[in-house]
């Protein structure tokens, strides 16, 4: 889904355990306050995105984020069907799939509790105009990750 998204935008993540070798490995997410034209609901409150399955990302936010996670990589996955911009262990290389970090409750991207959401660092990612990001936006978890995440 095509997106446009305005200032600000944040770079989430933390350090997991790799699910084949166990290799410490970094994950990341971006969350995105400012989705213009996606409603869910007609809430007052803006709603705080978790972007997940990012397809197309411009280039300047992409080498951002790859300058400090260079294993976030373009990659194809069998269990989404299509090719993503995947968190991938610097070991094995394979893929922690967007599935499991964002949608399983107690994940990395799915804290239950302001303590697991204390677990996550957040850095601005340097943006001054609108963009367009193709990638799934999940509403629900952004502002517990918004408020209590680690700034740096
Ligand atoms: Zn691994």
């Amino acid at each position: 889904m095509a997106l446009t998204v305005a200032p600000p935008l944040y770079l989430i993540g933390m350090k997991i355990n790799c699910w084949q070798c166990d290799s410490r490995m970094p994950v990341v997410a971006i969350l995105a306050p400012n989705v213009i034209d996606y409603e869910e609901d007609d809430d007052e409150e803006k709603t705080v995105f978790a972007l997940s399955g990012i397809v197309e990302i411009p280039q300047d936010i992409l080498a951002f984020i790859q300058k400090r996670v260079p294993t976030f990589q373009l990659r194809a996955s069998h269990t989404a069907g299509y090719r993503y911009f995947a968190n991938t262990c610097p070991q094995c290389h394979k893929i922690y799939g967007d599935f499991y970090l964002h949608c399983e409750p107690g994940g990395p991207f799915f804290p239950t509790s302001e303590q697991e959401a204390k677990l996550l660092y957040i850095t601005e990612i340097p943006m001054t105009s609108e963009i367009e990001i193709k990638a799934s936006p999940s509403s629900g978890l952004g502002e517990l990750i918004l408020a209590h995440g680690k700034r740096i």
